[in-house]
């Protein structure tokens, strides 16, 4: 960082949270953190309080690792470590969000808010590369898209960005609103509605109308990208237009999308595609398969469009997309008579991310006597339709061989196949565990998903540390 422009100094925090200096601090900070194992010499620490831990526990931590400064309560400063330099404020994540609201304040960047029932990371990942292809982009870390995560990624967004892309998510109507307005994006984009934490929702209408509070903080002349095909498109289009944006932007299949899919070749690890992009017709190659995704890359070339990126600059980025952790990614397995390929899926799962990556699975080839494996766990937090919404996953699974399936709604699904494809089902990850190492033979691609609390993650794992 040593000839880099700071991100900050101490006395722009100072000004951003009225809070008070405490000791000897560093002059430049390059970076913000809220976990001193991550902490890099030079950042600020903010000692959130989080419902596990303190971070004013780890403040001695942060300083002891190079630390420029720990942003801490100033009721707690008599406890804190005598070495380590500080910014002594009343609410630790105000101030956090108050950093946040500076950094959207100072910047002169085009920024894009990604929401969403599925995709906004795969959406803002996409967006990362086809903005950054044009310019200094900075975006959202991993799935930081809360009350922290939204003003941390924003606080760490520097000065001189081209442009801004973070994700906006939330569990409960009313909690996007407060993360728009420290946002503050001239380009809303809404990758789809689906019943996702449905069981918070009276419906699906409501799930919708909690993904249009993103309008309440777009910017004066900006715009709205929203999924063309799915059926809530009106009733989100209505709602921008109601919050002021002149702008709406469909994207899809339906003929009246103003970006449309034109042609899509699927292939089992990426897909290639041609888009009208708002009058200019564009090719592109993704890095990540499935139909699904060609969807939201058509969001993203819109926001592109609408961010007076390079259009051409913008698809040619989109081929080297990668899966993150448990998002699709695939591990070669030594199994009996040859190699499996392991699909990690298992970092979250929904009735509609069920269904795009049994898709996948569906497309991938297989190798010999191989087979298709779908290893499924409970999606969860679907509330009194969640065992109907297993079941209805059955007609999806008809592209895998075999499917095992753990856990007590998984149960449903488990019922509704038909018998030749059905090969176990046990109450938990752990206990299905064996029987799918005991099945898996060369050729084999496996496919494992499940919401994190179906702890299918832990069984992704033991299969490649197994095998
Ligand atoms: P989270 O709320 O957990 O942060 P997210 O909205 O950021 O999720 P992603 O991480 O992009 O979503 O994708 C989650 C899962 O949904 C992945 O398995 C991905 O393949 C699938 N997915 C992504 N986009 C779509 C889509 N448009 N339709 C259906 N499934 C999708
Ligand atoms: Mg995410």
């Amino acid at each position: 960082m040593a000839d880099a422009e700071p991100l900050w100094t101490p006395d722009a925090l100072v000004h951003a949270t009225g809070g008070t200096l405490i000791g000897t601090h560093g002059v430049a900070i390059g970076g913000v953190s809220i976990d001193t194992r991550t902490l890099q010499p030079g950042d600020v620490f903010v000692a959130l309080r989080g419902d596990n831990s303190d971070g004013h526990a780890y403040v001695g931590a942060a300083a002891g690792r190079g630390a420029a400064l720990s942003i801490v309560e100033r009721a707690r400063v008599p406890d804190m470590p005598p070495e380590a330099p500080l910014l002594a404020v009343d609410d630790v994540l105000a101030a956090l969000q108050a950093i946040g609201r500076a950094a959207r304040e100072r910047t002169r960047a085009r920024i894009v808010g990604v929401t969403g029932s599925v995709g906004k990371t795969t959406t803002k990942e996409a967006l990362l590369l086809a903005l950054g292809a044009d310019g200094p982009t900075h975006a959202s870390a991993a799935s930081y898209n809360n009350h922290w995560g939204v003003p941390l990624s924003l606080a760490r967004m520097p000065e001189r960005s081209a442009y801004g892309v973070f994700e906006l998510g939330m569990n409960h109507s009313g909690e996007i609103t407060p993360l728009v307005a420290m946002v503050r994006p001239h380009i809303a984009v809404i990758t789809t509605i689906e019943p996702v934490h449905i069981a918070q929702f009276p419906n699906i209408e409501a799930i919708a109308d909690a993904k249009a509070e993103i309008f309440s903080g777009v910017e004066p002349g900006g715009a709205a990208v929203l999924n063309r095909d799915n059926p809530q498109f009106d009733r989100l289009a209505e709602a921008a237009r109601a919050a002021g944006i002149d702008t709406v932007v469909g994207f899809g299949e339906a003929l009246s999308a103003q970006v449309r899919l034109l042609s899509v070749a699927l292939q089992p690890q990426s897909s290639t595609a041609i888009a009208d992009v708002m009058g200019e017709t564009v090719s592109f190659k993704v890095g990540l398969p499935g139909r699904h995704i060609v969807q939201n890359m058509l969001a993203v070339l819109a926001a592109a469009k609408l961010a007076g990126a390079d259009l051409c600059l913008a698809a040619m980025a989109l081929a080297s997309l990668g899966p993150p952790p448990g998002r699709g990614v695939r591990t070669m397995l030594g199994v009996r008579g040859g190699t499996a390929t392991l699909i990690d899926e298992s970092y979250n799962a929904n009735p509609a991310s069920m269904r795009a990556a049994l898709a996948v699975l569906a497309g991938c080839p297989v190798a010999g006597r191989g087979r298709r494996i779908a290893v499924l766990g409970d999606m969860l937090e679907l509330g009194p339709s969640g065992e109907a919404m297993h079941r209805e996953l059955a007609p999806s699974a008809a592209g895998a061989d075999l499917v095992f399936c753990a856990g007590s709604q998984m149960r449903a699904l488990w019922e509704a196949l038909p018998e030749n494809r059905r090969e176990a089902w046990a109450p938990d990850a752990q206990a299905l565990l064996p029987l799918v190492a005991d099945r898996l033979r060369g050729g084999d691609v496996l496919m494992v998903k499940g919401s994190n609390g179906s702890r299918m993650g832990p069984l992704a794992r033991a299969l490649i540390e197994r095998f």
